[in-house]
Formats: C-alpha cells, sequence, structure tokens
C-alpha cells in the first residue's frame, strides 16, 4: 500500500491527510514535532487571554485519528534522503516514504540582535512560545514590561494579549506608522491612535539595536537603535515576520529559494515530494498575490489541491480572489480582492471614515473603467461571498457603494451610516491618492 507522509501537522498537512483518507485507502503518517495533535494556531491568542482552555483549540478528538487510520508521529525530521525516500529523525529513527508532503509551517525572523537568544525573548508563533509566554510574563508583579519587536499581525495581537494581564508594553515599529507597508495611510494612522488608546507605549520609526542581560543571564532591558534609549523590561517579544521552517531541506536536492519551490501542482522539483502552505513557494506568484502566503485559509486549499492530486486527479491550485482578516485590539479589520497602500497606477481609493475613529472603509477602484479592484473594512463585517462575486462581476465602485448593505451583516448597524458614506461618495466623486 503507498504510504503517504506529511511533515507538518498544522492546517495544510492536516487538510492534506484528511482529504487522502476521504479519496482512498493508501497509508498515511502525520509528522510533528511541535505537538501530539493539530491545534489552530490562530486561537493561540485567547488561550493566553483566558477566554480558552489549549485543548479547546484543538478542532478533532483524540480518538478522531485513529478511527480514520491517520498514523501520528512525533519527532523531528533532520533531513530528507529523496534517493532512498528515507526521512531521518534527530532521535536516530528513520520512516520510508512512497509520497512526501512539506507542510512546515513558519519561524519567527530573527536579525541576529545581539540578546536574541537570552531566556525571555521569544516568537509567538508555536505552542512552545505560548508557554514561554506563560513561563516568563504571567503577570505584571514577576514581569514589569515586555517590548515587542516589529509592527504586523502577530505583534499587535501579542500586545493585546499582555495588555489583558495589565502587563505595560512598548511597542517597537521600523514603519513611520503601523502597518503601513499594506495599509492605506489614513486607516493605518486610525490604527496607530487605536494602539496608544489602550496605554500601548507605539514607538514608531524605530528599531531594536540590542538586548542587554543582567549578570544572572536574564533580560534587563533593550537599547532603541535611532537614540540609543535604554527601556527595562523582562520580555522581549520578536515579531518582525515570519520565514518558513525549511532549514532541515537546505542540504537536500529539493530546491529552495525563502520557502520550498513548487509549480501550481504544488510539485516540487523532485518527483513524489510536495510542499503546501506557509512553507510553499510558488515559482512564479499567482496574479498580485506574493509567491509565499503565510494564512490559514490557503494553507486549508493546499491541502485540499495537493491531496486531489496525490489521489490521481491532478489538480492546479488556483486561490480565487485574494481575502484576508485580523483584528486590531477591538477593530476587525478585512480585505477582499486588492487594496493598496498607495493606488496602483491608473487606480484610486475612494475613503470614508466614521467620526467615532473605529469604522472605515478604502475601495480601490479603476480611474478609467471605475471597475471595483477592492475594499478593507475596518469595523463593519462584511459578506466574504459577496465581494468575491462583486470581484468576478467586475462590477463598478457606483454600484458597489449603492449596493454595500448587502454586503454587511447586520443591515440595521450598516443603516446608521450608509446615506454618511454615499453622501460622501456623491459630494466628492472623491479621489483618495
Ligand atoms: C499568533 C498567530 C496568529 C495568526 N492569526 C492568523 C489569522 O488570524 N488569520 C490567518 O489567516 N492566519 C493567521 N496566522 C497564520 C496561520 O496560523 C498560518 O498561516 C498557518 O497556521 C500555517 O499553517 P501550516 O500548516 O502551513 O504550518 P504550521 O501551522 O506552522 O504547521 C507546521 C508544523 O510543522 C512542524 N515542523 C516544522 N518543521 C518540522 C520538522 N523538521 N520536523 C517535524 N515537524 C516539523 C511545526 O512544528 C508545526 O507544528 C497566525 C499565525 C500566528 C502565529
Amino acid at each position: 500500500m503507498e504510504h503517504i507522509v506529511i511533515i507538518g501537522n498544522g492546517i495544510s498537512g492536516i487538510t492534506a491527510a484528511r482529504h487522502i483518507r476521504k479519496l482512498s485507502n493508501k497509508k498515511i503518517t502525520v509528522i510533528s514535532a511541535e505537538s501530539d495533535y493539530f491545534f489552530s494556531r490562530t486561537a493561540l491568542m485567547y488561550v493566553y487571554m483566558g477566554h480558552m482552555k489549549f485543548e479547546h483549540t484543538q478542532p478533532y478528538e483524540n480518538w478522531f485519528w485513529e478511527k480514520n487510520n491517520i498514523h501520528l508521529k512525533k519527532g523531528f525530521v533532520k533531513s530528507i534522503e529523496t534517493q532512498s525516500k528515507t526521512l531521518l529523525f534527530a532521535n536516530g529513527d528513520s520512516l520510508a516514504y512512497d509520497k512526501l508532503i512539506i507542510a512546515t509551517g513558519s519561524k519567527p525572523n530573527k536579525f541576529g540582535w545581539p540578546g536574541q537568544d537570552l531566556k525571555g525573548v521569544m516568537g509567538m508563533y508555536h505552542k512552545q512560545d505560548l508557554e514561554n509566554l506563560e513561563k516568563y510574563a504571567p503577570n505584571n508583579k514577576i514581569c514589569k514590561r515586555v517590548v515587542i519587536v516589529g509592527g504586523g499581525l502577530i505583534g499587535i495581537e501579542l500586545a493585546e494579549m499582555l495588555n489583558s494581564r495589565n502587563i505595560p508594553v512598548t511597542f517597537l515599529v521600523r514603519e513611520s506608522s503601523f502597518w503601513n507597508d499594506v495599509l492605506p495611510e489614513d486607516e493605518s494612522e486610525m490604527i496607530n491612535r487605536h494602539i496608544k488608546n489602550h496605554h500601548i507605549d507605539l514607538r514608531l520609526s524605530t528599531n531594536l539595536k540590542e538586548i542587554i542581560s543582567d549578570e544572572n543571564g536574564q533580560i534587563k532591558s533593550i537599547i532603541i537603535e535611532e537614540t540609543g534609549e535604554e527601556i527595562p523590561c523582562d520580555v522581549v517579544g520578536l515579531t518582525a515576520g515570519v520565514t518558513p521552517n525549511i532549514d532541515f531541506i537546505k542540504d537536500s536536492n529539493i530546491e529552495t529559494g525563502k520557502g520550498v519551490k513548487v509549480n501550481r501542482y504544488l510539485e516540487t522539483n523532485v518527483k513524489d515530494i510536495y510542499a503546501i502552505g506557509d512553507c510553499a513557494e510558488q515559482l512564479e506568484a499567482i496574479d498580485q498575490r506574493r509567491p509565499i502566503e503565510a494564512v490559514w485559509y490557503t494553507g486549508r486549499m493546499m491541502g485540499e489541491t495537493v491531496a486531489q492530486t496525490i489521489c490521481g486527479n491532478r489538480m492546479e491550485y488556483k486561490p480565487g480572489h485574494w481575502f484576508n482578516s485580523a483584528k486590531f485590539f477591538d477593530i476587525e479589520y478585512q480585505t477582499y480582492g486588492w487594496v493598496f497602500a498607495k493606488p496602483k497606477e491608473n487606480h484610486a481609493h475612494f475613503h470614508w471614515k466614521h467620526n467615532d475613529d473605529t469604522k472605515c472603509i478604502t475601495i480601490e477602484y479603476d480611474k478609467s473603467s471605475n471597475t471595483f479592484k477592492g475594499i478593507n473594512t475596518f469595523g463593519i463585517r462584511m459578506k466574504h461571498e459577496t465581494f468575491d462575486k462583486w470581484l468576478t462581476e467586475k462590477r463598478e465602485l457606483d454600484y458597489v457603494l449603492e449596493n454595500l448593505s448587502e454586503a454587511n451583516f447586520d443591515p440595521e448597524f450598516y443603516k446608521t451610516f450608509e446615506s454618511r458614506i454615499l453622501k460622501s461618495y456623491h459630494k466628492t466623486k472623491t479621489v483618495v491618492v
């Protein structure tokens, strides 16, 4: 019987395993060095915040795997011998495969800062990071301040987590405004204000120089690159982005760039080896998407796609229109299609903001054809299917604005400011560039 081995029990590896099982009786083994069972990485923050226990982040009961004949193996894969189709483990074990799926996810970036390997310096990615945070920052008596380095989606989640335990936070952001390489200026500035309203010491245009330890090897403070200021702290959170977790592959003959290079069928350059999820890098980017997509739903889609191919129905990975969502403290953010920090050539932005400074929308559209290209919404929850349909139908901006209530989950709530959005549009036919 053909043996399918999957390295990584995250959303991509587990989706592949489940779908291969649905489609076949192949032998399946899923390997992870991190946890016995699949858990939802995106829910880790809620464990620290006390909203759920770690067990609640596991979408399947523990009996599910045996019942579905999916073997789980705990262990760290040290290398892949592609000639003999064998995996070698750090503890000396080995495992033969017929087909291999690499689904090893990401790891937090470290940029060689002095002190970056001290105890109490951590990313916020793995289950072990959560355990470390619980150990070094259990409360504001043991941990007087945390410095977070890197202003992306994980950094702001970490700030919210610490805030929930009243632990003071200094947040170092390299950019001149929060996430302004992705968000248009007005949105990014609204989030700056929102972060500060939560009593976070937000430092923009600020880089970490080094982390200083005391005589016992514990973190004492950090030094800021630009000013030399020393900020006393007990914990440092490194959240300056993630990179594919593929160091163990680098010496093999599997082609890598930043991630494991794959074609549209998620096949690597080596026969019978595939890569999916955060660790996969498309040889050529799909539309405007990045070649590496470190988001939950694309991992799931890749898992479903590769399962089809492995079970004999060779299938291309086609993720459709881009969408994503996140949360900045109390403000929910959704994006559909493409809204760039600065509109693309021949595009413009229509922007509207509520005067409570927690809700806004930005729509990117083509100036010549008036075609809708994408929307960012903050504090207003919208329906994915509606925007997906409008993007496919290439609707015009006017149509989108006139029908925006259709896309809203809560029409009563939306009615309270619908007329203001339309008025703003009809008044200005505004172009914010
Ligand atoms: C705090 C946080 C919040 C997030 N929030 C969101 C969100 O709101 N929305 C969203 O879309 N995305 C979010 N993401 C990103 C999302 O979680 C990832 O894109 C997704 O989990 C990646 O899934 P994956 O299966 O590719 O890899 P992973 O989930 O990283 O799983 C890979 C597994 O492989 C294991 N592994 C790696 N190397 C080896 C080896 N050599 N041997 C054995 N095992 C190995 C790893 O330990 C890990 O268990 C968030 C990420 C984090 C960290």
